[in-house]
């Protein structure tokens, strides 16, 4: 997003494809990406979806939509809006009011747990985590990371990311490769 690439007619796209533990519910058009990111997103959601406990019998959902501005362009970026049937703001939602419960407790060992226990059911969080630690993403020179979501301020990789910018990136995660 923050970076402009100069468009070229020429390149192959492919739909992200469905993986073992996931399975990706939009239409193959709204993440038409290189075959590059393809691989690596199917590399870290099949990570994501098998530490999550989902597996082949049962797998989670993902939802991409299109996006038209920088990396997207050229297919090197994709958006993700929803996980396991809920958009990434819902994610988000659910994270800050656990936190906010969490946070007036004076019992550390209590609010340790809340924490714990939303690290582990939220799987927008999660997946933002998994993208985070087993995802190798673009970084231009002189650009952050290309890893955007609801969670970048708080959980990096660029914390210094503007208030506009984390709006921006409140309903989805970007990725770009
Ligand atoms: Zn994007």
């Amino acid at each position: 997003m923050l970076y402009d690439v100069v468009s070229r007619s020429n390149f192959q796209r492919v739909a992200v494809p469905s993986g073992i533990g996931y399975c990706v519910d939009s239409p193959p058009t709204n993440a038409l990406v290189t075959s590059e990111l393809a691989a690596e997103l199917r590399r870290a959601l099949e990570r994501f979806s098998r530490e999550a406990g989902y597996s082949a019998a049962r797998p989670v959902g993902i939802f991409f939509k299109p996006g038209t501005v920088g990396h997207h362009k050229v297919g090197r970026a994709a958006d993700i809006y929803s996980v396991g049937g809920f958009g990434l703001d819902i994610w988000k939602k659910r994270w800050a009011d656990a936190m906010a419960r969490a946070a007036p407790s004076r019992d550390l060992q209590a609010r340790h747990g809340v924490e714990r226990e939303e690290r582990r059911r939220n799987l927008g969080w999660r997946l933002y985590k998994a993208l985070q630690l087993h995802g190798r993403w673009a970084q231009p020179y002189g650009y952050p990371i290309q890893l955007f979501g609801p969670w970048t301020r708080s959980e990096g990789p660029w914390s210094f990311i503007s208030d506009a910018l984390l709006h921006a990136h409140r309903d989805h995660i970007h990725v770009a490769k």
